[in-house]
């Protein structure tokens, strides 16, 4: 396999861990766009969110819910926080495997760019 976030979930790949368990993974962005942006993924490989069914709905649910858990172990939850999830092209998608953009420490944008 030779996809970066599974060999990041397998450990192959270091990277500064937040949060994790069986089933998810939470660690910091190494381009980060906010003062706290970390990425919240799956330990199984899903390539992007056009790929999920109904078998993933706890497993695509759980992203959010760490993502939440994160940003108040994080202090940032009462400010707020920007959560994203980017698809294929037009969506701005560079890793195949389905990841959560949790982004917080600064006001954010709107519209996104
Ligand atoms: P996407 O553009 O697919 O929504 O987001 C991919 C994210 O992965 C980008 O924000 C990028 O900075 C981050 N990223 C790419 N390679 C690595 C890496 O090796 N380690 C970490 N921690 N983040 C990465
Ligand atoms: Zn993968």
């Amino acid at each position: 396999m030779n996809c970066l976030f599974c060999r990041l979930a397998n450990g192959e790949i270091s990277s500064d861990i937040l949060y994790e368990d069986k089933e998810v993974i939470a660690f910091r962005d190494i381009h980060p766009q906010a003062p706290h942006h970390v990425l919240v993924i799956p330990r199984r490989h899903i390539a992007t969110i056009n790929d999920a069914n109904q078998e993933d709905s706890s497993l695509i649910g759980k992203l959010t819910l760490t993502a939440q858990q994160v940003a108040k172990d994080l202090g940032v939850a009462q400010d707020g926080y920007r959560l994203v999830m980017n698809c294929n092209g037009d969506g701005g998608q560079t890793v195949f495997h389905v990841h959560l953009h949790l982004l917080a420490g600064r006001a954010m944008h709107w519209p996104p760019g």
